[in-house]
């Protein structure tokens, strides 16, 4: 059975994570979030860790107290991060952190051979290479828990030779915004844009599903894993979410893995793998299933999925840039302060104004972030 840390435990992927871990009967060696004290009480509470993370210190203090009658170590900052992804207990690290700060700990815990449960999808879009390689030199497992690249995953475990892959084809839900025109979405509120149609997620990605940025990164994110080329990826709308993805082979086979729309599938099947265990999520009724349908995205309206395509055919750091860019301007949108359609502006001003480079080490990578970042706050100035 596995003993697993896990990296964001407060967030949504963190929770659906513990229900999963409830429901197999598997330990926790450690939990961190940001700063959501009260949750994260309840849940050392219930599981018991020997480590418990708040990034943020004067939280840690807070946890402190009110932890203070447990057998359990309280950790912050990054360092805290680092010590649960490296810990002796754990041999899975299953990292849900939102964003670059997933990256260090990712690293860490690939150097200490964990097995890599990975839900931080901006680690393999900034760092791919880096993050991959490493993983390569350590022999570390990476199992991603991403729905679609899950379900690649599933339909790519029987092909022994990559070179039998025709195409990868992910499938995108479109987002509460599907169908809309640009002139429609001038003044779609924060609310609306957080009402995703199938998919229950986190404010960050339910933003990035409804600009399809989410989508632009799950292609760079699939290059990444599978060590595909762009143009052997596809992307199909497929509005009811049955289809988790496809895999083409070069005999024209198509294998798709279908479920009903929970993460805690994918979920599951990360932290078990080779095996299957129990039947956490809904069972899938396919007499009960709306039709499946199957179209273009459109690239024109939602520009943050052209950006996206076109620093993923970019070497370098364009797509670190990309990323980077889009947690700022997504910020910036979730505090009102920026329109849905400023979004794409801000991420596009950011990619011309970096200048492009090499994204080989940990230093390059987080230097194009802080770049994209600036040049966002930049450009904010100037709308
Ligand atoms: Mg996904």
């Amino acid at each position: 059975m596995s003993t697993i840390s896990l990296l964001g435990s407060t967030g949504s992927i963190g929770r659906q994570s513990l229900d999963v871990i409830a429901a197999c009967g598997m330990s926790v060696s450690a939990i961190t979030a940001n700063k959501s004290t009260a949750l994260l009480e309840e849940q050392a509470r219930q599981f018991r860790p020997k480590l418990v993370v708040a990034y943020d210190p004067e939280a840690a203090k807070d946890l402190q107290v009110r932890l203070a009658d447990l057998p359990v170590r309280i950790a912050s900052g990054m360092e805290g991060l680092v010590e649960a992804a490296t810990m002796e207990e754990a041999d899975t690290v299953l990292t849900s952190v939102v964003g670059m700060i997933g990256l260090k700990p990712t690293l860490a815990a690939i150097g200490a051979k964990k097995r890599i449960a990975l839900a931080n999808k901006e680690t393999l879009v900034c760092a791919g290479e880096l993050v991959m390689r490493s993983a390569e030199e350590t022999g570390a497992e990476i199992i991603p828990v991403d729905s679609e690249h899950s379900a690649l995953f599933q339909c790519l475990e029987c092909n022994r030779d990559r070179g039998e892959v025709k195409r990868l084809i992910l499938t995108a839900s479109g987002g509460p915004f599907f169908g809309k025109t640009r002139e429609q979405l001038a003044h779609v509120a924060r609310a609306d844009a957080l009402k995703h149609p199938n998919w229950s997620m986190g404010a960050k990605i339910t933003t990035d599903s409804a600009t399809l940025m989410n989508k632009g990164l799950e292609f760079i994110e699939a290059m990444r894993l599978y060590r595909m080329p762009p143009e052997k990826i596809a992307i199909t709308v497929h509005r009811q979410s049955i289809i988790h993805s496809m895999v083409e082979y070069c005999d024209n086979a198509v294998l798709a893995q279908m479920g009903v729309p929970d993460m805690r599938l994918p979920i599951e099947y990360a932290l078990t793998y080779p095996r299957r265990a129990k039947a956490v999520a809904g069972e899938l009724d396919l007499l009960r299933c709306p039709p499946l349908t199957f179209e273009e995205p459109d690239c024109d309206t939602f520009r943050c999925l052209a950006l996206a395509l076109e620093a993923a055919k970019q070497p370098g750091n364009p797509c670190a840039v990309l990323n980077g860019a889009n947690e700022a301007a997504v910020g910036l949108f979730l505090e009102d302060k920026i329109s849905f359609l400023q979004i794409a502006d801000l991420v596009a001003y950011a990619l011309e104004q970096v200048p492009k480079g090499p994204a080989d080490t940990l230093e390059q990578v987080l230097a194009a972030d802080a770049a994209a970042r600036e040049a966002v706050k930049e450009g904010f100035g100037r709308l």
